[in-house]
């Protein structure tokens, strides 16, 4: 999540300043624009700034009347930095900065409301039975993934619970599109779960011990490390599917948030999800 300062300037005094924390800022007169531009000739919705990551921000001109000038120029569509400008009627817009939110926990952004709680009672989308983990906003009034990141939770029980987060079984498929929430690029993309089968392959490639051949139980653990380099060899993905243990259910995204973002789930499902690990022979 990143806020993107802009000055707004008309006949040459600055107006005001507004940092803005939308991925898509709309601009123009309307009063549901995002960034509002009080200028007869700025269309009521006039253009957008896509937000991809703090180098990549787009200005795209909405196919206004009066068009939306860089450099002299009107534009549809082109890349804009810091320090540079544009033009809608006699408004110049200047984007001052770009910062990352530093999230660790800490305070909302001005005008984001909190809701603190990851686990809920009801699925979003209505499984029954199942407590809910994973699930944000927008565009459901659901918690902001970035109120859960935590650096300093240790690393290897991170490490333990990203692994379980692979061993749901999918229980639902459908969905709508999905995209990483602190804009680090990945999206939706086909998921490939790991199977019991892996499980299996996994336990079968341990060597037996002489003597023991054929002794059924209890299987001997495999490593958490293992399971580890057998998830990190499939490609990430954001997906629309969603896992469930028989407990919770959680989107498969959320393993990426917990890994790559630091995100930690609440204490009652880490140590669920570390019991759960022992209990399949994991350690
Ligand atoms: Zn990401």
């Amino acid at each position: 999540m990143f806020g993107l300062t802009f000055s707004i300037h008309q006949n040459g005094a600055l107006v005001r300043r507004e940092t803005r924390w939308e991925d898509i800022v709309k601009v123009g007169r309307d009063a549901k624009a995002h960034l509002r531009i009080d200028d007869e000739r700025a269309s009521r919705l006039h253009a957008i700034i896509e937000v991809a990551s703090p180098s990549d921000i787009t200005l795209v001109d909405l196919g206004s009347e009066a068009g939306t000038i860089v450099d002299g120029a009107r534009v549809n569509k082109c890349k804009i930095r810091p320090g540079e400008h544009f033009q809608i009627g006699s408004t110049r817009i200047e984007l001052v900065k770009v910062e990352p939110w530093a999230a660790a926990g800490s305070a909302a952004p001005p005008g984001e409301e909190v809701l603190r709680t990851m686990i809920l009672d009801h699925h979003p989308h209505d499984t029954e039975g199942l407590r809910a983990l994973g699930y944000w906003a927008p565009p459901l009034d659901l918690p902001q993934v970035h109120h859960f990141v935590d650096a300093s939770w240790d690393a290897n029980e991170r490490d333990a619970v990203f692994a379980y987060l692979h061993l749901g079984e999918v229980v639902r498929l459908s969905g709508g599109y999905s995209w990483c929430r602190f804009n680090c690029g990945l999206v939706e993309r086909g998921f490939e779960p790991i199977t019991d089968e892996d499980i299996d392959q996994l336990f079968s490639d341990e060597e037996e011990p002489p003597g023991r051949t054929s002794d059924p139980s209890p299987a001997t653990p495999i490593s958490l490390s293992e399971l580890l380099r057998e998830i990190r060899a499939k490609p990430e993905t954001m997906g629309s599917t969603c896992l469930s243990d028989g407990h919770f259910i959680w989107p498969v995204g959320l393993a990426h948030y917990v890994d790559k973002h630091l995100v930690r789930p609440p204490e009652e499902f880490v140590r669920h999800a570390l019991q759960q690990l022992l209990l399949r022979g994991i350690r």
